[in-house]
């Protein structure tokens, strides 16, 4: 057992997410020097803690990290130190270093702007973040090529969110806004979309404002009938100025929801890029995690897919899930890439508060990072054996391994979409239940959220106020728009 103590000014989130990546909770406290001392504590060490003692005058902890006095105001020293102490003491090293944030790209980004040159980007990283060589020159490369074939997003652009918060059934990892609903309740959700749609596009259209990107996801979007889709998608593109749009993408996600006429629906109305996310290509596994769908039906919605003419196929793939080791997942993304997907999103599990996993296994992102690391590694020398290169990633809390989501793309076809969102540096609309906009201000490089209620009951009820928060807060003066 170890005993953690930090100063009370330390960055606690990062120092938290840190240890996180080290030691599963049941494995530590953690202190901070200001803290209460806790009941079971006695003596009056440093900061008035001691080790605690039981009955018998045992110490509860193994291990103690004193950090509290650690008086440096380099922003990540106490991080360092930290990182340094449980590296040595649990014997394992940690390939992203000190580094827990959500964007890794972005900080390359900065770090690369102020380095001035690759070589000292890349030593910074590895030197004072202690990131492994490869992550290091994977998140240069990604900052690189985004720069190269997206640029900066132009001014008075948005990228624009649509959530459709329908699922046929609810996935055992998932904690998304998503409901098993009658149909009935599906098309009064769909008038009220219909409606924040309408007010947000006069909004952006008396401000000369325009989508870039527009994607509609869920939930499960194909949930939808093709009619309804139909309707909705046709509604977006008259609603909002979509001259200058580059790319409209349908979350197709679970190939039970996908036949030809929806697929024909969404390449009527202009969307060039769907995603279909198998995430395993493994009956077996397929049951465990609750799809109610068969890797045939995903074999059949790419094959429809591709005859119906798509442009662009994205599928996601999960590392780590249940009873699946580094063959199952080389097996799957082999026969994604034999199928013909353009993007590939490979995800590593993550076990979130909301999920049903964590009620089955708190700990089992913990217990699958050996195996993780096993199958993101002989996923991406795959994925560069037949042409993919690494676009965006990003990084979740409590994922196995404390890894990371990496976006790959054939033939340069990175989603503008994804990548805009996670450099944070456009403004964000998102329309439907749970939806989060993002304002982006760049004289401040800040973002202000506005969000909308996640419960779509709720959404259809409150949808005036939903548009009034939109209207007062998303538009203003110095954001990108
Ligand atoms: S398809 Fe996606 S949104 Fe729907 S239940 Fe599964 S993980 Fe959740």
């Amino acid at each position: 057992m170890y005993k953690i103590i930090l100063r009370e000014d330390v960055n606690k989130y990062g120092c938290e997410e840190l240890i996180k990546i080290f030691l599963r909770p049941d494995l530590y406290d953690l202190f901070y020097a200001q803290a209460e001392v806790p009941d079971d504590f006695c003596g009056d060490g440093a900061f008035g803690m001691a080790a605690g003692f039981d009955e018998c005058g045992h110490s509860k902890y193994d291990v103690i990290i004193n950090l509290s006095g650690d008086s440096s105001t380099e922003k990540n020293s106490v991080k360092r130190k930290l990182y340094a102490a449980l590296s040595e003491l649990t014997g394992n090293k940690h390939e992203w270093g000190i580094l827990t944030g959500v964007r890794p790209v972005k900080l390359a980004g900065n770090i690369l702007k102020e380095a001035g040159s690759y070589e000292d980007a890349l030593a910074e990283l590895t030197c004072c973040y202690f990131v492994s060589k490869e992550k290091a020159e994977t998140l240069l490369d990604i900052y690189m090529y985004q720069q190269e074939k997206l640029g900066k997003p132009p001014a008075k652009s948005v990228g624009i969110y649509i959530g459709i918060p329908f699922c046929p059934t609810r996935c055992l990892y998932c904690a998304f806004a998503s409901n098993e609903a009658k149909p009935g309740e599906i098309e009064r959700y769909l008038t009220a979309l219909h409606k924040e749609i309408d007010g947000v596009a006069k909004m952006m259209r008396e401000k000369g404002i325009y989508p870039e990107s527009v994607y509609i996801g869920g939930g499960t979007p194909t949930t939808l009938t093709a009619e309804q889709l139909d309707f909705l998608m046709s509604h977006v593109n008259e609603a909002f100025d979509i001259s200058r749009l580059k790319e409209f993408t349908v979350e197709a996600g679970r190939p039970d929801t996908i036949d030809k006429e929806k697929l024909r629906v969404i390449k009527k109305n202009g969307a060039r890029r769907i995603s279909i996310n198998p995430q395993s290509m493994k009956d077996k596994t397929l049951e465990i995690i609750g799809r109610s769908h068969k890797a045939d039906d995903i074999r059949r919605a790419f094959n429809e897919a591709k005859e119906v003419g798509t442009e662009c196929i994205n599928a996601d793939v999960i590392a780590g899930l249940q009873g699946e080791d580094e063959q199952d997942f080389v097996r799957t993304l082999s026969e994604i890439i034999e199928m013909g997907a353009e993007n590939i999103t490979v995800h590593t599990l993550s076990v979130k508060r909301a999920s049903k996993l964590v009620e089955l296994d708190k700990d089992f992102h913990y217990k699958q990072a050996e195996t993780v690391r096993k199958q993101l590694a002989a996923g991406r020398k795959l994925l560069a054996e037949h042409g993919y290169r690494p676009y965006y990633l990003y990084r979740q809390k409590n994922m196995a391994g404390g890894l990371e989501n990496t976006g790959y793309c054939k033939d340069d076809t990175p989603s503008i979409y994804n990548v805009r969102i996670m450099e944070d540096s456009q403004t964000i609309v998102a329309l439907g239940a749970g939806g989060i906009s993002k304002a982006y201000y760049p004289e401040e490089n800040r973002l202000e959220r506005v969000a909308n209620v996640t419960n779509y009951e709720i959404y259809i009820e409150r949808l005036e106020e939903m548009l009034k928060r939109k209207e007062e807060n998303l538009f203003r003066e110095g954001s990108t728009c």
